[in-house]
């Protein structure tokens, strides 16, 4: 699995730490954002990542693990800033994560995955238990959920922290720059933003507290925070942004059951299943 290693990321959220990249085959084609809004698709990233996935740059999963066995001991780093873990599609290769669990022993990852986790497939129970089994030996995988009802369903598994995407109503609005490695320029202050947002829901439906990502409402970076790369029981938020109308409408649908594909044709979005229910009412 091609893999590139960036050992100080320009990123202006991330902040100055090692990040990777891992090579596109890794993703999920059932991934909700899959060729539908996720933000590595676009922009210098993805320009990048794909290099990466052609073989243009970066090097072997071998070299890549050497990297990160060599980082100081406590060094925080990022994990996949594009790509998922080691595997193709919705396989998580068993191999190749227990190498990287291996080379991060005493570093602390932040790491993230929309690969399926969820049902009887036995493709969802193997990635439960390897993920299960990375996170007990301190590789620290995040469970992507789509929006917070996903999000419960996720952290009922017990098995690993839950991130989920928020809706754009939750951003602080800003005058967003193309290129990562600026940051964004404010528009509204805190305090309006806290104000405006006090009325938005702070918890999933299953009463999970919801914190939102402070990378995304201040000058906090991954390297001040750090919160990713730790367990616990608080859901972080991510509001959509970028392309979020294409984002918020395909991580809110309803009528598809969690964890099937959804690059399918039928795909209805939640206000047009409200509308279609209002209709037949
Ligand atoms: S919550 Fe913290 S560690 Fe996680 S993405 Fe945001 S800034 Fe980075």
């Amino acid at each position: 699995m091609k893999n590139h290693f960036i050992p100080v990321s320009q990123n202006a959220k991330t902040g100055p730490i090692p990040v990777s990249i891992t090579e596109r085959a890794s993703c999920w084609p059932g991934c909700a954002l899959y060729e539908n809004g996720c933000y590595a698709e676009t922009g210098a990233l993805a320009m990048h990542w794909r290099r990466v996935s052609n073989g243009l740059a970066g090097g072997s999963w071998a070299e890549f693990c050497a990297r990160i066995a060599a980082l100081k001991p406590g060094r925080l780093w990022r994990y996949a800033q594009a790509g998922d873990l080691p595997g193709c599609g919705a396989v998580i290769d068993d191999t190749l994560l227990q190498m990287l669990v291996a080379a991060n022993a005493g570093k602390r990852v932040i790491a993230f995955t929309h690969k399926p986790v969820l049902g009887d497939d036995p493709v969802a129970a193997e990635n439960r238990r390897l993920i299960a089994a990375a996170v007990e030996a301190g590789f620290i995988v995040n469970l992507s959920a789509n929006n917070p009802v996903h999000a419960d369903e996720l952290a009922a598994l017990g098995i690993a922290p839950v991130v989920t995407v928020l809706t754009h109503a939750y951003a602080r609005s800003a005058i967003r720059h193309r290129f990562k490695r600026h940051k964004d320029v404010w528009s509204e202050t805190t305090g309006e933003w806290r104000d405006r947002t006090a009325l938005l829901p702070q918890h999933t439906p299953a009463g999970r507290r919801i914190a939102v990502c402070p990378a995304t409402y201040s000058d906090a970076t991954c390297k001040s925070c750090g919160a990713c790369a730790r367990s616990r029981d608080v859901v972080i938020g991510f509001p959509a942004h970028g392309a979020w109308r294409q984002v918020e409408a395909v991580t809110a649908a309803r009528d598809v059951p969690v964890d099937e594909g959804w690059a399918f044709r039928d795909h209805r979005t939640m206000a047009e299943v409200i509308a279609a229910e209002a209709q037949t009412a």
